[in-house]
């Protein structure tokens, strides 16, 4: 598909994306209402697992090949792409990215993703860590509201890095970005986390994406772990991982995977999002 081809979706198919997307806010909320020390990532893969099921979806992740788990846990270096495992304990201070999916009976897909880092542990390394992960979602949210006023999908990108980088000096993977979504978990256009060249596809009624940023405490240059799939800062440094999957339509924006539609995070940028479902 050439970089500029995807699919609009109409106001009844957003809606219909507002299931698939609160699906997944309920099992990143039931992680984040259950997660501690001395679980497993594999633990909360199972919670995130079961409220998708409570709730009538399934596993988008599980539809991508070779992929076999709900969520994907990505803990201190690991950026994204971390597979869960019984084998891996969370300890106090842990920064924890957590990625989760869904796709609705009908086939409508969610896709969202939060940082937490855990209580206990070293002050000041806690200190450290929450400033990451608080960067990086403040960022996300620059990103969803620049979206609200942007002509051209790009200016998501240039947001985004303006943020990360008037809070300090870290680094925005270019390895992986966000993506379009829809009838698949991955669809065009591509959503960059920093400014490039192009200005990208407009942005019309129908647009529906992820925006994702991966912030990492030093180097963007990241590696693939042996397993094939755990994406980990090459330098060693920590990561935090946020994203939100946001509808374009007729009269506004509306963050799909936030239970308020980000009505609260994006009262600052003077943004109020309007559910498809209200129109
Ligand atoms: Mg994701
Ligand atoms: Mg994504």
């Amino acid at each position: 598909m050439a970089r500029e081809e995807y699919t609009l979706k109409t106001n009844d198919q957003i809606i219909r994306m507002c299931e698939a997307g609160e699906m997944v806010a309920s099992a990143l909320k039931a992680i984040k209402d259950n997660i501690k020390v001395g679980m497993t990532s594999l633990d909360i893969d199972a919670i995130a697992e079961a409220e998708i099921v409570r709730l009538g979806g399934h596993s988008n992740f599980k539809l991508v090949p070779g992929y076999k788990h709900t969520i994907c846990v990505s803990v201190n270096d690991e950026v994204v792409h971390g597979i869960p495992s019984k084998n891996k304990v969370f300890k106090a201070g842990d920064i924890i990215s957590i990625d989760c999916g869904a796709e609705t009976a009908d086939g409508w897909n969610g896709d969202s993703a939060m940082t937490i880092v855990l209580p206990g542990g070293d002050a000041k390394l806690a200190e450290v860590r929450n400033k990451l992960s608080a960067v990086t979602e403040g960022s996300l949210w620059a990103g969803v509201a620049a979206l609200a006023k942007a002509k051209h999908l790009n200016e998501v990108g240039a947001a985004v890095q303006k943020y990360v980088l008037s809070n300090g000096n870290y680094g925005i993977l270019e390895d992986y970005v966000g993506h379009g979504i829809g009838r698949s978990m991955h669809e065009d256009p591509p959503v960059y986390n920093f400014a490039v060249r192009n200005s990208g596809p407009k942005v019309v009624p129908g647009l529906c994406v992820a925006i994702e940023p991966m912030v990492t405490a030093g180097s963007k240059a990241t590696k693939v772990l042996g397993d094939g799939w755990t994406v980990s800062t090459k330098d060693g440094l920590d990561a935090s991982h946020w994203e939100h999957s946001v509808a374009v339509h007729e009269k506004g924006i509306w963050v799909l995977t936030a239970f308020d539609g980000g009505k609260a995070d994006l009262a600052p940028f003077g943004i109020v999002p309007v559910d498809p479902r209200n129109i």
